[in-house]
C-alpha cells in the first residue's frame, strides 16, 4: 500500500463527536493556511517519524474492544495515493472511518463514497467562495469549482458531515463572515474553531492577538443569526 503515516494517536474523543477514535495523520498539503498548527507535516512531509502499517494495525486490534473508528488526517490526506487503500484496511479492521479533508479534491471524496469507504467526512470551508477571500485564509490560489464541488458531494453523500472554519478576525472580516455563513443551513450546524495565532504557519500572521472570548462570541451570535435565514444545505 503506497502510504506514509506521520502521526498517530491512539485515542481521541474530540475528533468525532459521541465517538472514540484514533487519529491517523497523513503528510503533505495543498495548502499554506496562515494558521494551520500541523505544519511541519505540510512544510516537510518527508521529515519525522514514520509509523508502520504493521503497527499501526497491530495497535488497532489491540485497542479495538473501545475503540469505534478512525479518523484520518493530515495534512490534506487526499493527497495521498493510498488512501483508499487505507480506508478499506480500517473497515476491513471492523472500524467506523472519518475523513478530515479542506475538500480541494472533490474526485477523491467521490470515489471514496463510491466504494462506501467513508462513515463520516470534516470538510474545511476556509471562506466564503470568494477568490481573494480563499487566498488570504488558504495561503494559495484555490479552485473554488472543486470546494464547491466537494460540498455539494458530501452533502449528497448520506452520511453525516461537518462544514468547519477556522476564524480569526486579521483573515475574515465581518462581511465576509456574513457571506460564509449563507453557504450552510441550521441543520447543518457549521463549526467556528478560533485560529491561534502562536506557533502558526505563518509569521506573519503569528503577531496577531488571540480572539478575545467576547469576539468569539459576538461572530458566533452573528453567524447563528445568518445561519437561521439561510436555506442553502
Ligand atoms: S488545509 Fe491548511 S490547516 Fe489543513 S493541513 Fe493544510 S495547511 Fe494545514
Amino acid at each position: 500500500m503506497d502510504i506514509r503515516i506521520k502521526g498517530f494517536i491512539e485515542s481521541s474523543c474530540s475528533d468525532w463527536p459521541g465517538q472514540v477514535v484514533a487519529v491517523i495523520f497523513l503528510p503533505g498539503c495543498n495548502f499554506r493556511c496562515p494558521y494551520c498548527h500541523n505544519y511541519p507535516l505540510v512544510l516537510n512531509p518527508d521529515e519525522g517519524e514514520t509509523f508502520t502499517l504493521e503497527y499501526v494495525f497491530q495497535r488497532l486490534a489491540a485497542l479495538r474492544s473501545w475503540l469505534d473508528g478512525v479518523c484520518v488526517s493530515g495534512g490534506e490526506p487526499t493527497l495521498s495515493a493510498g488512501l483508499a487503500a487505507l480506508c478499506g484496511k480500517i473497515k476491513e479492521a471492523g472500524l467506523l472511518c472519518k475523513l478530515d479533508t479542506n475538500g480541494s479534491r472533490p474526485q477523491v471524496l467521490q470515489e471514496l463514497l463510491a466504494r462506501d469507504l467513508i462513515d463520516f467526512i470534516a470538510m474545511d470551508v476556509k471562506a466564503p467562495l470568494l477568490a481573494d477571500s480563499y487566498e488570504r485564509c488558504a495561503g494559495v490560489k484555490v479552485d473554488l469549482a472543486a470546494i464547491g464541488k466537494s460540498m455539494e458531494i458530501i452533502r449528497n453523500a448520506g452520511i453525516a458531515y461537518q462544514f468547519r472554519t477556522t476564524y480569526h478576525p486579521a483573515l475574515l472580516s465581518e462581511s465576509e463572515l456574513e457571506a460564509l455563513a449563507l453557504l450552510f443551513s441550521q441543520d447543518e450546524k457549521p463549526l467556528l474553531q478560533k485560529a491561534c495565532p502562536s506557533g502558526a504557519l505563518s509569521l506573519d500572521f503569528r503577531r496577531h492577538e488571540d480572539i478575545t472570548a467576547q469576539q468569539y462570541q459576538e461572530v458566533t451570535v452573528m453567524m447563528q443569526r445568518l445561519l437561521k435565514k439561510s436555506s442553502k444545505g
